[in-house]
């Protein structure tokens, strides 16, 4: 936990941001300046800066992210139309929350 992380803070339950699923590992909620129709972001609870950062012990938490993307895709029925997912991974690679996190981005087309 750092207190002066803002994923931090909401993945704690510390702000209002609505979760779409929450389990003991991660949080998901909606991008507050969407990229495209559906924009979810998959937060782990645990502090982690980037990928970069990521130790061993953390590849339970890699695994859920991406099978919780996986269904939250189907959720938001963007699964058969199609979706991005990413991680954006230091300044250069266009982060600017320092704290890990997969965006799932899609429902331009949904057929
Ligand atoms: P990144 O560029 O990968 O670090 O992405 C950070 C994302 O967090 C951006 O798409 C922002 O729109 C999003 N974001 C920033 N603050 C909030 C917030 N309070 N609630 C939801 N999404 C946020
Ligand atoms: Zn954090």
């Amino acid at each position: 936990m750092d207190k002066n992380c803002l994923f931090c803070r909401i993945s704690r339950g510390a702000s209002s941001t609505d979760f779409l699923f929450e389990n003991e590992m991660l949080v998901v909620f909606k991008d507050i300046n969407p990229a495209a129709p559906v924009h979810l972001l998959i937060v782990p609870k645990k502090h982690i800066r980037s990928i970069n950062d990521l130790s061993d012990d953390d590849r339970p938490i890699l695994s859920e992210m991406l099978m919780v993307a996986r269904d939250m895709a189907a959720q938001y029925e963007v699964a058969k139309s199609g979706y991005r997912l990413f991680f954006n991974v230091e300044r250069g690679g266009g982060q600017v929350i320092f704290h890990l996190h997969l965006h799932l981005i899609g429902g331009w087309n949904k057929r």
